[in-house]
């Protein structure tokens, strides 16, 4: 039975801001967003509802998202009060070398786009694992019950809207070079119209088949052989309606590596911050280590007692100083103990007392010596280009028994690696290009280079702030390393500067990732604290958004507070079931 996926549509008010009783979902789309209420108000609990919530972005946002890619699931379990992870991190082949993004014939790292549109970075995807995974641990209903409606989705199609069509325009010239791909999203040629429908009957039959047989159809049967046969040949077009630059590179994926795909379940990052307790995403992501470091070097300054502009001057010096320790310490093979020297407060208080109040850092910072001896300020060379990325989704949803799921999922870059796996309607990722090409740490090691089986480094910032054990809040926000800084002064914003939470994910962003420049948004920089902060000797790249996060906060008597975007990426959409 196909559950109705319109008469849900219809009774949710779509708005970035929802405040109401027995359960909240937010995300960046309204029918995904319904989809997660329609759940939750037919007995669902938070799980089944995230599943549903993601299997429907795959569908509407699927440059974003998708079975061809991968992300993290952080999960508050309300019978138990315990935060739970899972790692659906996307996972190099066997074949893959340090040298995989090196030009063999010139020595020098590939071209971000020549490594991107290829067979070469697309990496083991981790999605259906993860949703598989997460219904059978701490679901009520199995996957196929989130997988139909999404399918109904595909079929029956879904509006375009701006952003959709803007997407697909960005990607044009790699997308025509695919036939598969040119022939689902550039229909005779050009973009979808606005307020067209989109219809994707192969990702529908897809889900289908997955509903019915099992996701192991996906990493031990037919539609794992046509990933193989595509990543390994991809399905250039004939004549592409617009050249491409570079050569298209097959990648080394095999069978064996899908059936290899293993769903992790690392134990959370865990922070303490002014009272509350903050769980993150442990390796191969950097967010749960990122962000934990500098709340705990944000913690030694009394950020409310200071004027704005010296709270936010700490907010991009300790983000900086975290961003160099994680250049040079996190990767997917970081020891735990090494991930857990970087979040304890000595190590913070020593990365702390590098901040000067009159003056910015000079930028980059270099990293610290998480040795567990810290009378004195270490320095160490060392330094890295951040990742840029502006992918990605992000999901918050609560039910009435007080579960949470706080889930950032991805294929990386706005389109992944810009090819739809022929017949089956889903583009894969280029998520191994989050792998640094070449060595970054001088002559140290980099923690960050690719190997066989090796997930790449990623920034996804899943975070359950508890208090006293209670949820008080779930946060996250796509955009490539961005999304460290923007899930970090979210919580500033939140609990330092007497923000309410729809505020604190509204206000103007800036992004400071141990680089010359902070990134900002241009209603940061003109802000009386950014002209401030320039005369402290921050200098600015305007970028016109940075992130687009969703949120919930737990009020008082069981009341929500659910929050999507009010302008970012064409606004998000939050709703409760009462
Ligand atoms: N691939 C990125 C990461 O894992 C996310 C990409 C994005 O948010 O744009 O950090």
């Amino acid at each position: 039975m196909l559950a109705p996926a319109a008469p849900a549509a219809a009774e949710t008010r779509s708005g970035p801001t929802a405040s109401g009783y027995g359960g909240a979902v937010a995300s960046v789309d309204p029918m995904a967003t319904a989809a997660g209420l329609e759940v939750l108000r037919r007995g669902g609990n938070a799980v089944d509802a995230a599943l549903a919530v993601a299997a429907t972005l795959g569908v509407t946002e699927p440059f974003s998202s998708g079975i061809g890619g991968g992300g993290f699931f952080v999960y508050y379990d309300a019978r138990t009060g315990r935060v739970s992870t899972l790692d659906g991190r996307e996972t190099a082949p066997r074949a893959m070398t340090e040298t995989a993004f090196v030009d063999p014939a010139t020595g020098q790292p590939l071209a971000f786009q020549e490594a991107r549109v290829s067979g070469l970075s697309a990496g083991v995807p981790g999605s259906l694992a993860t949703w598989d995974t997460a219904a059978r641990l701490w679901g009520t209903r199995p996957l196929s019950a989130a997988l139909r409606p999404a399918a109904q989705v595909a079929r029956d199609g879904f509006p375009v809207d701006a952003t959709f069509a803007q997407q697909v325009s960005d990607n044009a010239t790699a997308f025509s070079q695919f036939e598969p791909t040119a022939r689902l999203f550039l229909p005779g040629g050009a973009p979808p119209a606005v307020g067209s429908t989109m219809r994707n009957p192969d990702l529908a039959a897809t889900y289908e088949l997955l509903a019915r047989r099992g996701v192991d159809t996906f990493y031990r049967g037919e539609i794992g052989r046509d990933i193989v046969a595509t990543v390994q040949r991809p399905p250039v077009a004939a004549g592409p309606a617009q050249p491409w630059p570079y050569a298209i590179r097959p990648g080394g994926m095999t069978q064996d590596d899908l059936r290899a795909y293993e769903v992790r379940r690392p134990a959370p990052t865990r922070i303490s911050y002014r009272g509350y307790d903050v769980y993150g995403m442990a390796t191969p992501s950097s967010g749960g280590s990122t962000v934990g470091e500098s709340l705990n070097i944000l913690e030694r300054s009394d950020l409310r007692a200071l004027p704005k502009s010296q709270a936010l001057h700490r907010y991009l010096e300790a983000s900086a100083l975290a961003f160099a320790d994680r250049n040079r310490y996190v990767g997917d093979y970081t020891p735990r103990p090494l991930l857990d020297a970087l979040l304890t407060d000595g190590f913070a208080g020593e990365r702390a007392c590098l901040i000067d109040p009159a003056k910015a850092l000079a930028k980059p910072v270099q990293p610290g010596v998480p040795d567990g001896r810290y009378q004195r300020c270490a320095t160490a060379p060392g330094g890295a280009a951040p990742d840029q990325g502006q992918s990605t989704t992000n999901l918050t949803v609560a039910d009435k028994w007080g579960n949470v799921v706080e889930y950032t999922l991805t294929i990386e870059q706005i389109g992944g690696n810009g090819i739809v796996v022929p017949g089956r309607g889903f583009l894969l990722n280029n998520e191994l290009t989050d792998f640094n090409f070449t060595p970054t740490q001088g002559t140290e090691r980099d923690p960050n280079l690719p190997g066989p089986g090796k997930r790449p480094r990623s920034s996804m910032a899943p975070t359950i702030v508890l208090q006293h054990g209670r949820p008080f809040l779930a946060v996250g926000s796509p955009g490539g390393s961005t999304i460290i800084t923007t899930v970090l002064q979210i919580l500033v914003n939140r609990l330092d500067l007497g923000m309410t939470l729809p505020e604190a994910l509204a206000a103007p962003r800036a992004s400071q990732r141990n680089t010359a420049s902070v990134t900002a948004e241009p209603a940061f920089i003109a802000s009386p604290e950014g002209q401030a902060l320039a005369g402290l000797g921050h200098t600015f790249t305007p970028m016109a958004e940075i992130g687009a996060a969703t949120a919930v906060e737990f009020l008082p008597h069981g009341r929500l507070l659910a929050c999507a975007e009010p302008v970012r990426r064409g606004s998000g959409s939050a709703g409760t079931v009462r």
